[in-house]
């Protein structure tokens, strides 16, 4: 009889939990992991067995290829846990399906569906302590694969690190934000990665967000390359703006990230019929209606902060406020969405699924 992947899985278990040190009414994002993590090495051109192992440091070659060459890619996606004690994730075949999409543009070998996900399902219940009741609560999962390999050659590696780490997670209100429309510079073009999740992207987005943030802007919205004159993404958010009653969103494309909370508030929309066109948004188009006082929201959608409402823009020198709606579209996207993923309301796409 052929063993199960769980079975597969070889755990080493964290000698003590350190969830007593931690302090959840104030976490920071992202710095706290929790007890275990799975780890699966790519060698001899396949995947080996794979392990869960204590949360802790790895030993790397200096001149593993990820550090000079960049080749990494990665998932963001959050477990959720309901009154009943219930964990749940939301959508979870798109991260799956989007890291090997990811993988495959950085020359990356796919990683296997029942590795990812007996994987990702052994560690969410050897952690399950760490995920909090209680809307806004959340465990933040991070799947990502590195380039291993010794070797400062410039060409893919054939050695690799496939893993995941957990951090425990609070949605907190820190502020509507103000957002730069990038003139200058870009985060991706056509024929680029864009699409991806691969950690360059991100690495290049710093310096240009730095010089937005002297000005007071806390993030930048990217236009496209060719003529910075379409609204693109945020840095780890798709951009939705709301003219009138209908939103505008832009399409996916080799630039732009296809966004699983951006493809899930554009069903919800349907189905609630507010109208929604995907199609090229001019910056031009943006400004008239900031000016003329149609614009009435303008939000970013991402599975870190779901839905993070823009209450001001900068362009070409000039400062755009967004006059504050009584009941906003974010608002109720926001709260539609996470009624679906903390098992509060039903869920008519099936979205959800229990872990
Ligand atoms: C992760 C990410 C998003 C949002 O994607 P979700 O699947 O909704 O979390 C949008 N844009 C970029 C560039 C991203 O990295």
């Amino acid at each position: 009889m052929k063993n199960t992947i769980s079975q597969q899985i070889e755990i080493k278990k964290a000698s003590e939990s350190k969830i007593g040190q931690v302090d959840f009414e104030n976490l920071n994002f992202g710095k706290i992991f929790t007890d275990h993590m799975f780890v699966c090495d790519f060698v001899n051109g396949e995947w080996q067995s794979p392990k869960i192992v204590p949360y802790g440091l790895l030993t790397i070659e200096p001149s593993a290829r990820v550090f000079h060459y960049g080749q990494a890619v990665f998932e963001g996606m959050k477990a959720y846990k309901d009154d009943n004690g219930d964990t749940f994730l939301f959508r979870p075949d798109e991260n799956f399906k989007r890291i090997n999409k990811s993988a495959e543009r950085l020359a990356i070998p796919e990683f296997p569906e029942e590795y990812f996900f007996e994987g990702l399902h052994t560690l969410l219940k050897l952690d399950n302590e760490w995920i909090k009741p209680g809307y806004g609560n959340s465990l933040y999962i991070r799947p990502f694969v590195i380039a291993t390999q010794a070797s400062v050659s410039a060409s893919e590696a054939d050695e690799y690190k496939f893993m995941i780490i957990c951090s425990p997670a609070q949605s907190y209100y820190s502020g509507d934000v103000s957002v730069l429309v990038a003139e200058k510079f870009s985060r991706s073009a056509n024929g680029g990665f864009g699409y991806a999740k691969a950690a360059g992207n991100y690495a290049g987005q710093f310096y240009p967000t730095k010089l937005a943030k002297e000005k007071g802007y806390q993030q930048v919205i990217w236009t496209d390359a060719n003529t910075h004159e379409y609204m693109e993404e945020a840095g780890t958010m798709n951009v939705f703006f709301r003219v009138n009653d209908t939103l505008l969103t832009a399409p996916v494309s080799d630039r732009i990230l296809d966004g699983v909370t951006r493809k899930s508030l554009i069903a919800m929309a349907e189905k609630e019929g507010i109208k929604v066109e995907v199609r090229p948004v001019k910056v031009s188009e943006i400004v008239e209606a900031a000016k003329n006082g149609t614009l009435k929201e303008v939000f970013g959608a991402g599975t870190a902060a779901v839905v993070s409402p823009i209450k001001a823009f900068g362009y070409q020198g000039d400062h755009y406020e967004i006059e504050k709606q009584e009941q906003p579209y974010a608002d109720f996207f926001k709260k539609a969405l996470m009624d679906i993923q903390y098992n509060k309301a039903e869920d008519p796409f099936g979205w959800r699924q229990k872990v």
